[in-house]
Order: structure tokens, then sequence, then C-alpha cells
């Protein structure tokens, strides 16, 4: 549960009991993004690409199927990696007592924004300025 008074919100102070909630937060997503590049892993053949390569046959008809589920998987796995990622950063910044910092510009981050994203390390203005 989020308990902001109004001078908190006003100055955007986190508190411990907020902080300790995105951190639960960030290690179960951290867990479900382990578990899903896991399941990658386990798929990767002897010749260690970093996606997996199936083996569809031989055959002409079938190597541009292999080659887009090869592409499908690499941006996946791709989209995984950044987001544990994201989801280590945030979980460092907690360690290090700057959570809710935005990295670009040091304003404090809405607390309602942390909420829907615990990992975003940068403010809505920052993130608007480089989309
Ligand atoms: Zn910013």
């Amino acid at each position: 549960m989020l308990f902001l008074s109004l001078r908190k919100v006003k100055h955007m102070k986190l508190d411990a009991a907020f902080i300790a909630a995105r951190k639960e937060d960030l290690e179960k997503r951290k867990l479900e993004l382990l578990k899903d590049l896991n399941i990658d892993a386990v798929q990767v053949t002897d010749d260690d690409y970093d996606a997996k390569f199936p083996d569809f046959g031989d055959k002409d008809d079938e190597n541009a199927a292999e080659v887009a589920v090869f592409e499908k998987n690499l941006s996946m796995e791709k989209a995984l990696e950044v987001s544990l990622f994201n989801v280590n950063r945030s979980l460092k910044k907690i360690e290090e007592g700057d959570y809710g910092v935005c990295d670009k510009c040091g304003a404090p981050i809405n607390p309602k924004r942390l909420e829907a994203f615990p990992s975003a390390s940068t403010c809505m203005e920052c993130k608007k300025k480089s989309l």
C-alpha cells in the first residue's frame, strides 16, 4: 500500500514502505525475466548462438521460416535482456538510496509512474524528450 502525506507527495520524497513495495515488484519481475531467459537458454544450440536457431530441416522452402523464427527470438531475448538490465539498475538504485531519482536530470520521478513502472529510470519529462 502507498501511504504518502500531501507534503511528501509535493516534494515527491519516497517513504521506506513505498520503496520496499517497489523492491518487491522488481524482484518478482526479475525472477520472471530470469525464468523467461532460462527457457530460451535451455534451447540454445551447441554452437552457442545468443538466440536459438531452431532446426526446421534442410529443404530450401523451410529456411526462410527458420530465419524468421530466429529473428523473432533474437528480438524477444533482446527485449528481455533490456528489461532485466533496467530491473537490476533499479534494484541497485534502491541499494544506493537514489531510487526514484531521474537518471538524466536528477529530478524526482513521480511515484505514480514508479508504481506503474517500478523499473522506470527517468522522469516523464526526460522520457518525453527521448521519444
Ligand atoms: Zn528527468
